[in-house]
């Protein structure tokens, strides 16, 4: 049975226990916000799960809980932003907002974030930039060259799940927001089917051995995962390896056994900047509509449109609370135990 408890307590748990665990109140905040808002969002592999990994990485000295980012280059309408190796969401929101900044300016933006542990959900990011009526494209890379998933017609570990993100502001501030890892499966969601002993979607992961697997557990023994879409799957991975890694500057933290970062990098395109004729929201309204109105194939109920599953989610999960596997409120009540954090009862 998972445990419901409504966003608020929720935000309030995990915004305490990083704070407990020597956090600022501003950033605790931004994080726990970040974090909840992805289970809002129904992306639970990206969620409160991450609380106890976060703070095992400020206790290993991985995470710098302090560390605020700041800009290490500029040049015209590029930036580079040094993470310091503190929390992933304040870096790249950071960033976010410089994109958002200089894209309205020059009409084109391209900030790196480096030296930056998880930034969780990358379509936050592009989603802030699209908000202020720019497009929003986003790439992340996962592990400099030590991630999950096998490049095509491989069986060894190579590529992080390396996320991409475009977000294109529609009419009426409605933004056609799509997000996903370039991996068949986040790595979080195999983490998430272990802590709720189920079994991962077949075709995502292959064993030690090269053969097909759906057992989660295999991850800690060697298993590997794959790239969405075959080999095209595994060059957009190899892609989003080297792009943000790269212009970021990003090293990776020097820790034993740790290679983790998140290097990313946002793109900010001003529509105003391009065709004066064109009514960009106005035509992304017009796709939408068209591509919801399409018959749906045998098998499918309707068509759905990238960021519409979220927005249900959301919908749904901002009335009646967000579902915790036993494993994950677990964790949650272990660490408030530890760091003396009160839960608040109404949950
Ligand atoms: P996913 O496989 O659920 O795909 C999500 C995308 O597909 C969304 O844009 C969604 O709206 C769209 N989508 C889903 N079902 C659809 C349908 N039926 N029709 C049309 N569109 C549909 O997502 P994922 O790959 O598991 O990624 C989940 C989250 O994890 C993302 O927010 C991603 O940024 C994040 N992530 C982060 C990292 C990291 O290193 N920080 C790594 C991997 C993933």
């Amino acid at each position: 049975m998972p445990h419901t408890i409504h966003a608020e307590p929720l935000t309030n748990l995990c915004r305490d226990i990083f704070a407990a665990a020597g956090t600022p109140t501003d950033i605790a905040a931004i994080v726990a916000e970040s974090l909840v808002t992805t289970n809002l969002f129904g992306h639970d592999s990206h969620g409160v799960l991450r609380v106890k990994q976060y703070i095992t990485m400020i206790r290993a000295g991985m995470t710098q809980p302090g560390q605020r980012p700041r800009v290490i280059k500029r040049f015209g309408a590029t930036a580079m932003v040094d993470g310091g190796y503190g929390f992933g969401q304040v870096g790249a929101r950071f960033a976010a907002e410089l994109a958002r900044q200089l894209g309205a300016e020059y009409g084109i933006a391209a900030v790196s974030l480096g030296q930056t542990t998880h930034i969780g959900r990358l379509g936050e990011y592009t989603a802030h930039i699209a908000a202020a009526g720019l497009i929003g494209i986003g790439f992340t890379s996962g592990t400099m060259y030590s991630g999950w998933v096998a490049p095509y017609g491989g069986r060894e570990r190579v590529f992080g799940t390396n996320p991409m993100s475009f977000a294109a502001p529609g009419s009426g501030g409605e933004t056609l927001l799509l997000d996903f890892a370039t991996a068949g499966v986040a790595h979080g969601k195999i983490v998430l089917a272990h802590a709720k002993a189920e079994p991962v979607p077949s075709g995502m992961m292959l064993d030690r051995h090269g053969n097909p697997s759906t057992d989660a557990q295999l991850l800690d023994e060697g298993a590997v995962l794959l790239p969405m879409g075959l080999h095209k799957g595994s060059g957009l991975a190899m892609m989003m390896e080297l792009i943000p890694t790269l212009l970021a500057g990003h090293r990776p933290i020097s820790a034993p056994d740790f290679s983790f970062g998140n290097p990313t990098l946002l793109l900010a395109l001003s529509p105003e900047a391009f065709d004066d004729h064109t009514d960009f929201a106005a035509q992304v309204a017009a796709l939408q509509a068209r591509v919801k109105a399409v018959q749906p194939a045998a098998g499918f109920d309707e068509v759905l449109l990238p960021g519409e599953p979220e927005a249900r989610a959301y919908a749904r999960r901002i009335k009646t609370g967000i579902p915790l596997p036993d494993a994950v409120w677990a964790d949650l009540r272990e660490l408030a135990d530890e760091l003396g954090v009160a839960i608040q009862s109404r949950q």
